[in-house]
């Protein structure tokens, strides 16, 4: 059965799916799962912490349950600064895990997906603030598998037309891509938007383009909340990575492994 690569259960924030909900709505949808729980050091919950989780817990609660249907990976909010890079990197480092995500979610203390940030700059001008700081954060951050949801940001601004598109940015998106194959991190391809025909044709360009330059893998990840929304777009991820070249992986032990 095939993996998809990016879940939230309770030891996230934001979430609140129990691992038993999650298994059973995985199964009857024919997927395996890799759990990715947030660990943000950027961005500051409602009482002024970072958002982390109990590292040991996850892995003791989980243990019973990990093998070949369920892997246990993170889901690493990226900075460019040096302290966040040190300790993110530790946390990837010193934990067993089995696949890690990086992710943009804030361009340093400018959280993306609050209302304050929307609007804030045109959208060229905000669209390239965000691809050359995510690349300058790979860059940074090289010990990471796969980099998350490049149109993260499409999900929350609040522009007329909200698709980025390769079309718009062929440099930075070129650069972005690049910093991935020259430092072989996976793109993934986030579900969360691939059912609606303007971000699956955004998307598409970008993998398309990826796939050119020489990308071969991508991670497949629902970014699923809920039990409700596993497997609920995971044929059009691998529809997009098929009809881009791309070959699907999962990471088992921090190992690259095909996904057929
Ligand atoms: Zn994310
Ligand atoms: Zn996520």
């Amino acid at each position: 059965m095939p993996f998809d690569t990016h879940n939230h259960t309770q030891f996230s924030f934001d979430a609140d799916m129990q691992l038993e909900e999650a298994r059973n709505k995985a199964a009857q949808q024919g997927l395996n799962l890799i759990l990715t729980e947030h660990y943000d050091l950027n961005e500051r919950q409602e009482d002024g912490s970072p958002v982390t989780f109990p590292i040991e817990d996850y892995f003791s609660t989980y243990a019973p349950y990990r093998g070949d249907h369920l892997l246990l990976g993170i889901e690493l909010g990226l900075d460019d600064r040096d302290s966040y890079i040190k300790r993110n990197r530790e946390i990837a480092e010193h934990h067993p895990f089995d696949m890690v995500i990086g992710s943009v979610h804030n361009i340093r203390d400018y959280d993306i997906c609050s209302d304050e940030s929307r609007n804030f700059l045109s959208k060229p001008d905000f669209f390239a603030h965000y691809l050359i700081y995510a690349e300058h954060t790979i860059h940074k951050n090289p010990y990471i598998d796969t980099f998350a949801h490049i149109d993260y940001p499409c999900r929350y601004l609040s522009y007329s037309d909200n698709v980025l598109r390769y079309g718009d940015f062929p440099v930075l998106i070129d650069n972005f891509l690049y910093a991935l194959i020259h430092r072989d991190i996976c793109l993934e391809i986030n579900l969360r938007l691939l059912d609606q025909e303007a971000f699956r044709s955004g998307f598409s360009g970008i993998a398309r383009r990826y796939q050119e330059l020489g990308g071969k893998y991508v991670t497949i990840g629902g970014d699923n909340h809920t039990p409700e929304t596993i497997g609920e777009k995971y044929k059009l991820g691998r529809d997009l990575a098929r009809a881009c070249g791309l070959q699907p992986v999962y990471f088992k032990n921090r190992k690259r492994v095909i996904d057929d």
